[in-house]
């Protein structure tokens, strides 16, 4: 019997990994620039922690979690995004009480059950930054700073950034009734998703690819924003211009997670088909007490490592391959034999990379 590896999985084979390798140390790298310290959580978690983190209307909790009982009777789950543990450990750690702005990163493999393809995986592996304690729109600013630096540094081309608001729940709760007064009339023209959409979080209707025809003229998040939320977003965009970072504004974007509030973000770039979109983040200053922490506010991204190298590899971008030795002993006869065995060891004691 021969067996295959799971639907949407892939091995990363000698020669790829140090592809690998190189995109993981030029996120470290870029990280130990912006202070961003390493942390490192579990692949499971309890179920409770995505469904209340994650967002309970959202795609990946009702239609791509991997969930499981385990020998204890408790639902646990891979998980399919890195915020929500990282604000647990934040949390259960205490990591509030250590004074000034918590700067965290995280690369390592997420777990969601989609319609495998190119670009997208059912075991997929994300660099994520978190920063907590902040509201400062200088703080969004530089979480995308870090997200754009990292794509320079492995050497991406041609990428975009889209900026939008998305506000506080109490902007979203008045924006969603003037959006829901004008998808009304045209419900029967959307798509089945799009329907359910409206029932339960209409303003990710405009974020789908399909519908985008029926939404000329729709009303912006932007005209909704209260004075504190205009004055934030104003904030973000200044910071980035006086770092030189090209944005453009899309008040479309609301990403898939529940959480956001004021600044939602992706970087975007062609390549993988119909597939764009190679990072995304935003404020979540909800997210640390509705999972049971203090009320402080957070704001990261995550960004999908299969893609980034995907589009370099389109790109004809130079990534390095398997290291070459730098010694290679060659032995005649038995008496040489033993002696650049020796000679092999010595050589790999002092540091080269030695064959025989
Ligand atoms: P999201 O939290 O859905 O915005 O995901 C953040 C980033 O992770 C995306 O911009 C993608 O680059 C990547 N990503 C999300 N889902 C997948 C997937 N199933 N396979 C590969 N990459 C993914």
């Amino acid at each position: 019997m021969q067996f295959q590896k799971p639907k949407g999985t892939q091995d990363i084979l000698p020669g790829e990994s140090r592809r690998w390798q190189f995109v993981e140390e030029k996120a470290r790298e870029v990280c130990r620039r912006f202070l961003y310290k390493e942390i490192r959580t579990p692949v499971f978690e309890a179920t409770e922690l995505f469904r209340r983190g994650v967002g309970e209307t959202t795609d990946v909790v009702e239609k791509e979690m991997y969930t499981f009982e385990d020998k204890g009777g408790r639902s646990m789950t891979l998980r399919p995004e890195g915020t929500a543990g990282v604000v647990r450990a934040y949390a259960e750690n205490k990591l509030y009480a250590v004074p000034g702005v918590t700067k965290l990163y995280y690369i390592g493999p997420m777990f969601r059950y989609e319609r495998a393809q190119a670009g997208r995986y059912r075991q997929f592996h994300q660099f994520g930054a978190e920063a907590f304690g902040s509201d400062d729109p200088a703080l969004d600013a530089e979480v995308i700073a870090l997200g754009r630096s990292f794509y320079q540094a492995v050497g991406l081309a041609g990428f975009t950034l889209e900026i939008n608001s998305v506000g506080t729940p109490e902007v979203r709760a008045r924006f969603r009734e003037t959006l829901l007064r004008f998808l009304e009339p045209k419900k029967d023209l959307l798509c089945r998703d799009c329907r359910a959409r409206m029932e339960r979080n209409p303003l990710r209707v405009l974020d789908c690819k399909v519908d985008q025809a029926h939404f000329e003229g729709a009303p912006s998040i932007l005209d909704h924003l209260d004075d504190a939320c205009a004055r934030h977003f104003d904030k973000v965009q200044s910071h980035l211009r006086a770092m030189g970072i090209p944005f453009s504004i899309n008040p479309r974007l609301v990403r898939g997670l529940d959480y956001y509030t004021h600044t939602a973000f992706e970087f975007k770039a062609a390549g993988i088909g119909a597939i764009d979109a190679i990072g995304g983040g935003g404020r979540y200053n909800g997210l640390v007490a509705h999972i049971g922490g203090p009320d402080q506010p957070g704001v990261g991204f995550g960004i999908g490592l299969e893609r980034v190298l995907l589009v370099l590899e389109k790109q004809g971008a130079e990534l390095p391959g398997e290291a070459a030795p730098d010694l290679f002993f060659v032995a005649l006869g038995e008496a040489a034999e033993a002696r650049a065995v020796a000679l092999l060891h010595e050589a790999r004691e002092r540091g080269f990379a030695a064959e025989k």
